[in-house]
């Protein structure tokens, strides 16, 4: 061999011991489409007969020991039931913007189209036992209402069975053009700074005329027994309620709400690989705080 083709041949096997090296896997493994699991799940029935479902989606393989997870829930008041739940669980794209790298990280989503199914089909506030169930929500004993005792308790054997911990719950109401967040403990920057980043997502691709706060800087009052404030109490997740215009009005808002989820995956992205420590549940002892009044916001 004479020297110029040993050279010749040792430039040609270390190129080739480049490429395959500086190739790296995860770049290989982003350009693949991933596959998720969709399912709709019964998880129980109202006193009339009605059945109760939820949409949930995940990817069956996952190595890490917790999964993140997402709650959407709507239909907890009837009258303002506005499809928007349902509309979204059908328009997941797994492999899409967030949603990709959210699947990926092993998260689960749940959407619940109809918590009071009841309610939607007579377009109705309460359930069929004349009950509000956006006040039965309470830290320290079980839901009173079959509606709101399953839901509970499907999903917290779900969480505990996936391994899985609730990083942001959306509960979707109209007709107060805003979205409304727990009170927070005083000094607790996370939390603020993450309420902030979600609601200035929130104007930027639903409504820039939308308000935010807390309860009462929305309706003048607090409320308790709210679900928002149940994911966060129990699980000091990111929570909120969402309350759309009137209910035709807010669906022609449709493609807004979602790229608003594209970037809020990206949020529970984040919050799952770099902040997961922060989230901080409230104490677990019931709560004394009286009964609202019967008012009928949020
Ligand atoms: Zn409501």
């Amino acid at each position: 061999m004479t020297l110029l083709s040993t050279i010749i041949r040792a430039i040609y096997l270390t190129t080739i011991a480049l490429v395959v090296f500086l190739t790296p896997e995860r770049a290989i493994a982003k350009s693949e489409a991933i596959k998720v699991k969709k399912q709709k799940l019964y998880y129980g029935k109202t006193k009339s007969g009605k059945k109760l479902y939820v949409i949930r989606m995940h990817k069956e393989d996952h190595k890490l020991p917790m999964r993140p997870a997402v709650i959407v829930t709507g239909g907890v008041h009837g009258n303002e039931y506005m499809g928007l739940v349902k509309g979204i669980a059908q328009k997941v794209d797994e492999n899409g913007k967030g949603f990709k790298e959210f699947f990926t990280s092993g998260g689960v989503v749940y959407f619940f189209p109809e918590v009071n199914p009841d309610g939607v089909v007579k377009k109705n506030r309460f359930n069929n036992h004349g009950m509000d169930l956006n006040r039965d929500f309470k830290i320290g004993r079980k839901p009173s209402q079959s509606e709101t005792a399953q839901f509970v308790d499907f999903l917290e054997k779900d969480l505990d069975r996936f391994h899985a911990r609730l990083i942001l719950a959306m509960d979707y109401h109209c007709c107060a053009r805003s979205l409304i967040y727990p009170e927070i403990k005083k000094g607790n920057g996370f939390y603020k700074e993450q309420f902030n980043k979600i609601v200035t997502l929130m104007k930027t691709h639903v409504d820039p005329e939308y308000v935010s706060g807390v309860t009462k800087d929305i309706f003048g009052h607090a409320t308790h027994g709210t679900l928002k404030g149940y994911w966060y109490k129990k699980f000091g997740a990111l929570s909120f309620t969402y309350e759309g215009s009137d209910p035709k009005e807010e669906f022609k808002k449709f493609n807004g709400h979602m790229s608003w989820w594209k970037d809020l995956m990206g949020v529970v992205v984040d919050v799952y690989d770099n902040r997961l420590a922060e989230l901080t549940p409230e104490i677990q002892n019931p709560s004394k705080t009286g009964e609202a009044p019967a008012l009928y916001t949020e």
